[in-house]
C-alpha cells in the first residue's frame, strides 16, 4: 500500500543516514512521496531529489524550525521553501549559530558530571552545521556513558535534567513568517509539545493561524488513536491542511522506521495535493 512520509532527518542535520539512505528505506516502506526536513538547515534536499529521481520518489523541500513561546517548544515544518532565498538561508544561519553557542555550554555540564566529551568530538561526529542534542547523546553512547539516546535525554540532556541549556529561539510567530517569506507552507510538528490542551490549545493554533499557519502534522509515530482524532478535529475545525509523518532519525530513535514510524503509521498520499496547492496559491 503507497504512502507519504512528511517528517524526516538526515545527517545534514541530526538524523543518522544519509538522504539516499533514508530515500532507499522509503522505496522499500512503499512510500511515493516524501519530505526531508532537516533542523534548520537545507542542504540535504538536492541529494535527497536526484536520489528520488532514481527511484521514482517525489521529495518535497522541507525544514523543521524549532521556536519558543516562554513555556513550550513549538517546532515549526516549512514546506516548498524556496532554499536559494538569501534571507531565509541566512536566519536558517542564525539559527545554527545560536546551536554552537549553546553545545558548548551543554559539554561544560557534561564534563562536570564526569564525562569526558568534548565538542570537537561532537561537531566531528555530526559532521554538518546543524548540531544538535542527538549528536551529543550519539558521542555518550559511543564512549558508552549511556546505552541509547533515549537514556541520554532521560539522564542529561532533556528539559529540566542536568546538562540541559535552552537555547535563543524565535518565537513560533516569527518562525512562521519566516517560513511564509521563503514562499513555504508552515506546519505545526508534533502538536503533543505544546503544553496546552482542549480550549487552550485551540486558542493557541488559532493565534498561530492567523500568524500564517497553514497546516497541523495529525498523523505522527508517537500519537494515539485518540491523540490523533483530536488533532484532526482541531485541523478540520480551524480549516488547516492535515498532514504527517514519521520524525524518523536513524540510531537516535531506532523504533521510529521510514513511513512507517512505530509500525502503526500510514500516511495518506491524497494530503499531498492540499499541501501543494497551498504552496502554489
Ligand atoms: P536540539 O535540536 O539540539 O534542541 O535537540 C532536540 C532534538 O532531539 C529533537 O528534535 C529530537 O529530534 C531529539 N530528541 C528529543 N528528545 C529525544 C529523546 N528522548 N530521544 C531521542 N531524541 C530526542
Ligand atoms: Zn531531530
Ligand atoms: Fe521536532
Ligand atoms: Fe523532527
Amino acid at each position: 500500500m503507497s504512502r507519504i512520509d512528511l517528517h524526516l532527518h538526515t545527517t545534514h542535520s541530526d538524523g543518522s543516514l544519509r538522504p539516499s539512505d533514508v530515500l532507499a528505506l522509503a522505496k522499500q516502506a512503499s512510500v511515493t512521496a516524501l519530505a526531508i526536513t532537516d533542523h534548520d538547515i537545507t542542504t540535504g534536499i538536492n541529494e535527497a531529489i536526484a536520489a528520488g529521481r532514481e527511484l521514482g520518489i517525489e521529495v518535497i523541500p522541507g525544514v523543521e524550525v524549532s521556536s519558543f513561546d516562554g513555556r513550550s517548544e513549538f517546532h515549526i515544518l516549512g514546506y516548498y521553501v524556496q532554499c536559494e532565498d538569501p534571507v531565509f538561508m541566512s536566519r536558517l544561519a542564525t539559527l545554527r549559530d545560536s546551536r554552537h553557542r549553546r553545545n558548548p555550554l551543554i559539554i561544560e555540564r557534561l564534563r562536570g558530571a564526569g564525562l569526558d566529551v568534548t565538542y570537537d568530538e561532537v561537531r566531528a561526529l555530526a559532521g554538518t552545521e546543524s548540531v544538535g542534542r542527538p549528536h551529543i547523546a550519539r558521542l555518550m553512547m559511543q564512549k558508552k556513558y549511556v546505552s541509547s539516546a533515549k537514556e541520554a535525554f532521560d539522564r542529561y540532556l532533556g528539559e529540566g535534567k542536568p546538562a540541559y541549556v535552552a537555547r535563543e529561539l524565535p518565537t513560533p510567530v516569527e518562525a512562521i513568517q519566516w517560513i511564509r517569506e521563503a514562499k513555504g507552507v508552515a506546519v505545526l510538528a508534533h502538536p503533543t509539545w505544546v503544553k496546552d490542551t482542549g480550549d487552550a490549545l485551540r486558542s493557541c493554533v488559532t493565534a498561530l493561524k492567523n500568524a500564517g499557519l497553514g497546516g497541523v502534522e495529525v498523523h505522527y509515530s508517537t500519537h494515539s488513536k485518540s491523540q490523533t482524532a483530536q488533532y484532526l478535529e482541531l485541523a478540520r475545525r480551524l480549516n488547516l491542511l492535515v498532514t504527517g509523518g514519521s520524525d524518523f532519525h536513524g540510531i537516535t530513535k531506532p523504533d521510529i522506521g521510514v513511513g512507517c514510524g512505530r509500525g502503526d503509521l500510514k500516511v495518506n498520499p491524497s494530503l499531498l495535493e492540499p499541501l501543494k496547492a497551498a504552496a502554489n496559491g
